[in-house]
């Protein structure tokens, strides 16, 4: 029997459903698991007495029969998420020891779900970044060798899980942060489709592009936490898709003979390191061995797509993070002559230096003289490289390549330079252009002993297809089972 820190998110809930084990039990586990590893810098906030009540509370629902499907199961959110039973930072001094009065749809959802808060997890500064390194609350280290980051932006939802802190954990993706941390990991993580799962209460970065979705160990758990996150929220957030609830589970286990997966030939270049590439190999080689078969297909565009983003991003960062003013809440200079210096003072010593970067250069590509030749431009290009897309979607059902063109780099690797951040995040920006779905799946070991992820895009809602997709991997290979030495 698997130690209770190995329990994926099925069997925790099939466990505590069969009365086998207490939610208490389990809580108080990964609780104390948790203080064992602060070293991994995961979490920023946790409180016993709150995930202690919620888990009696799950026990006492489980023992009146009348208990949701993850009833008792832990789950820790990524701080992006505002949550009044925890502070919720977005990894920024600007919001240091801020408290919600509201829930975001996303935890209360899985709140809803049954699941029990472990705590607020660790993540670049409003999430902007690719190695965690951007938090103002200290890095993250990769499980898989602490020496190294473990990703971006949700570096601590992916360190956590890795570490068998918690079987589950929430992401945000605005151009590769569920995805990438969960390859760098060795996760299953799941960007939905944009307006799948509601952004109420998660705080923004770039609106346009901004998705929230789970981070696990299998395919089967994100079905599962996906399914519960899913539906529409319209009052709050009106561009929340208006679809019936889905259970992303149904469809597990599908034949998956015949399926068109196309290889986008620019994923596949001088770029891409090495020992990625074989590893990607073998999973697309497992692939055609359960009845997919490989399709070459073009995005011409891939490359255009960083600098694309890079001016779309900034520029809502820009207007998005106008709320930080040290008025209405967040950090307030101690001292200023006039409202002015109020704003400056706030704001500089608030935001860290990624995000001012960013909201300097929002605020250029916006202003006048130059709107037209950058932010109208890039829409331009942004629309193009989604019906690229959709062209490639006349050819093939699914698109595969790599999550990232390498593994995991060394803490402090690209602290000088921002721009190998920005570089690396080739593969996971151009399904963000389009609001597809999008997922990272393991698919083995590179350099290192580093885990690597496999990219699996879709049209958009076919995320069970995907997660589908992943399952049949899943159930040949045992690539997602594995787990970091020490934990
Ligand atoms: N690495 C990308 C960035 O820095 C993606 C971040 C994200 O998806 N939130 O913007």
């Amino acid at each position: 029997m698997s130690a209770l820190h190995d329990l994926t998110v099925a069997e925790a809930a099939r466990r505590l459903r069969a009365r086998q084990l207490s939610a208490l039990e389990l809580a108080r586990h990964l609780l104390a698991r948790s203080q064992a590893h602060a070293g991994l810098g995961a979490f920023l906030a946790q409180d016993e007495d709150v995930t202690l009540a919620q888990a009696r509370a799950a026990d006492a629902r489980l023992a009146a029969g009348d208990a949701p499907p993850l009833t008792g199961v832990p789950v820790a959110h990524k701080d992006v998420f505002v949550t009044t039973d925890f502070p919720s930072t977005a990894g920024s001094r600007i919001l240091a020891g801020y408290r919600s009065p509201f829930e975001s749809t996303v935890t209360a959802r899985l709140a809803e779900a049954g699941m029990v808060c472990l705590g607020k997890l660790n993540c670049d500064e409003f999430a902007m970044g690719s190695s965690n390194e951007n938090s103002a609350f200290g890095p993250v280290r990769n499980p898989w060798d602490t020496t190294r980051v473990p990703g971006g932006s949700s570096g601590g939802s992916a360190a956590a899980v890795a570490a068998r802190l918690v079987p589950a954990a929430t992401g945000s993706d605005t151009g590769g942060s569920i995805r990438q941390p969960s390859s760098f990991c060795g996760l299953t993580g799941i960007k939905p489709t944009y307006g799948r799962v509601s952004r109420y209460g998660m705080i923004a970065y770039a609106s346009s592009f901004d998705q929230a979705g789970p981070m696990a160990r299998s395919a089967e758990d994100c079905a599962l936490l996906l399914s519960s996150l899913c539906g529409p929220d319209l009052d709050r957030d009106s561009t929340s898709l208006e679809l019936p609830p889905e259970d992303f589970t149904r469809q597990l286990g599908a034949s998956i003979e015949g399926l068109r997966i196309g290889i986008p030939r620019e994923f596949f270049g001088d770029g891409l390191a090495p020992d990625v590439r074989a590893a990607l190999d073998g999973a697309l080689a497992e692939l055609c061995k359960l009845g997919a078969r490989l399709v070459d297909i073009r995005l011409p565009r891939t490359e255009l797509s960083i600098p694309v983003y890079y001016i779309l991003t900034p520029a809502e960062a820009s207007t998005n993070l106008s709320r930080f003013d040290g008025v209405r809440y967040g950090h307030r200079a101690p001292e200023y002559a006039d409202l002015e210096e109020l704003y400056k003072k706030s704001r500089s010593q608030g935001f860290g230096e990624e995000v001012q970067r960013r909201i300097i250069i929002g605020t250029y590509v916006l202003s006048h003289g130059y709107y037209d030749a950058y932010y109208l431009q890039a829409q331009k290009l942004r629309r193009m490289i989604a019906d690229d897309l959709q062209r490639a979607f006349g050819e093939c059902d699914v698109i595969a390549g790599p999550v990232s063109p390498g593994v995991a780099w060394p803490l402090g690797a690209h602290s000088a330079d921002p721009l190998a951040d920005y570089l690396a995040d080739i593969y996971t920006l151009t399904a963000s252009m389009a609001g597809l779905p999008a997922m990272s799946v393991p698919a083995g070991f590179g350099a290192g002993g580093m885990p690597v992820g496999l990219q699996l895009i879709g049209n958009y809602l076919q995320e069970a297809r995907l997660l589908n997709v992943a399952h049949r991997l899943q159930q040949a290979t045992d690539w997602h089972t594995r787990k970091p030495q020490g934990y």
